[in-house]
């Protein structure tokens, strides 16, 4: 019979670390990857046949659950039509209508593959529209693998950026420079020094990526005010916040209009879709319009375009976002009052769907409060909610993830898995 550690001891031989995605791995918490033989609704089961109550989602994508049945219908009738054309398809339309109908700012949609290829896309849209080069991003913001965002600060506040990658050319990285999030003065001082040089502010207006981070008030409002004033396009990544803080994304809640929109994961619903989004008179600089060149063999295919159009389906029912929302501030309470109990270091907060549980005293404000963790501790109590049959993201830096398949009954399972961990962990 196979075993995790034998999976994983094959997996080492043909694929790199024995995973196609890093924080597969588990290098932040040790131990053994669980190797999932199949989903459905809140739970994925390992090759051992173990269960879990899944809080990581696939990362996001699957906020309705796992193959739930109207999703995998949609699949299943798209399929039989043929797996890819190269050629249009009006799945992709009715799939931008739907962005559109969603963001009032959205006149065009450009469907891509990945997040990475989408944030990607929209810089270099960001930079021919402008005729600049710099980027402005924030330490902690993740905006996938392009080598121009795989770039951390260098050492002194007005520093150039430096790789964060080996591989990316430093000429390159001096193109990126990097900011503080929840602190406008650090991008103030940005623009003060190389203002007209800037072609956009890439951020995650809900940051996700350096465990969950909320937007200080006024923090986007002051990014939409700069980036108006130098002539520079804010471009909002909403990979991970679209279509689960709330239906409209980040920029729903906030009021604040970014001038392009980066999308993925909800968007395909467990399948390879990015979109770049925004107002026709900047999209349309984009091939075959215009000079600014962009193209994917599979973007747009057809399978993904009906599992992310079927996921649309599910979570713009009236409701869902209200129930997912109470359904995961319960979970949230609830390991509040199971850490304060315990007299442990631990809290957690939520917006929609996402959320962050982190081993501090109170919510970061910022990268440096995430980083302030102590991941030995976050190790142990990872896998001591493993073997409770709970699966968290493996890695204190990251935020987990709610779906509308996630019942009372899987809370209160949850938080009674939370508070043996706790007390084992003392
Ligand atoms: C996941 C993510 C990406 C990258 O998307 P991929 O599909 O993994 O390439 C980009 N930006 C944000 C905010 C993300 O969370």
């Amino acid at each position: 019979m196979s075993s995790n550690a034998s999976e994983f001891d094959r997996a080492r031989k043909v694929l790199v670390g024995g995973v196609n995605s890093a924080v597969r791995a588990f290098r932040a918490v040790g131990g053994t990857p669980r190797f999932i033989d199949r989903a459905q609704g809140a739970y994925m089961w390992d090759v051992e046949g173990r269960r879990y109550i899944d809080y990581l989602g696939s990362w996001g994508p699957m906020i309705a659950g796992h193959a739930h049945p109207h999703v995998l219908a949609a699949v299943e009738r798209a399929a039989r039509r043929g797996l890819s054309f190269g050629a249009p398809n009006v799945l992709e339309s009715e799939l931008a209508e739907r962005i559109c109908a969603l963001f009032p700012q959205v006149e065009r949609v450009r469907f891509t593959s990945s997040g990475t290829e989408a944030t990607m896309s929209a810089l270099r849209l960001a930079r021919g529209v402008t005729g600049r080069d710099a980027v402005v991003k924030f330490e902690g913001c993740y905006h996938g693998t392009a080598d121009s965002l795989l770039v951390k600060a260098g050492s002194g506040a007005l520093a150039f950026g430096t790789p964060s990658s080996a591989g990316v050319p430093a000429d390159l990285a001096r193109h990126t420079l990097v900011a503080q999030y929840n602190d406008l003065p650090s991008v103030e001082a940005l623009f003060a020094a190389h203002g007209e040089r800037i072609a956009c502010v890439i951020v995650e207006p809900v940051a996700g990526n350096m465990n969950l981070v909320l937007p200080a008030p006024g923090f986007l409002e002051g990014l939409r005010a700069l980036c108006s004033k130098h002539g520079a396009l804010l471009i909002f990544d909403e990979v991970m916040s679209g279509f689960r803080v709330a239906l409209g994304g980040a920029q729903a809640l906030g009021g604040v209009t970014p001038d392009l929109s980066a999308f993925g994961k909800v968007i395909g619903g467990g399948m390879p879709v990015g979109a770049v989004a925004g107002p026709a008179k900047i999209m349309e600089a984009m091939s075959p319009l215009g000079p600014v060149y962009q193209a994917g063999t599979l973007s747009g295919n057809p399978i993904a375009m009906a599992a992310g159009l079927a996921t649309l389906d599910l979570i713009a029912e009236p409701g869902f976002f209200e129930r997912l929302g109470a359904r995961c501030a319960r979970l949230v309470d609830g390991l509040n009052a199971a850490a304060r109990e315990a007299g442990v270091t631990l809290c957690a907060q939520h917006l929609g769907g996402l959320a962050g549980l982190y081993m501090l005293e109170s919510p970061p404000a910022g990268f440096a409060d995430v980083q302030r963790q102590d991941g030995a501790r976050f190790a142990r109590f990872f896998h001591l909610m493993l073997d409770e049959g709970v699966y968290l993201p493996p890695s204190p830096v990251e935020a987990f993830f709610f779906s509308g398949a996630h019942s009372d009954e899987d809370v209160g399972a949850t938080l009674a898995a939370v508070r043996r961990a706790l007390r084992a962990l003392g």
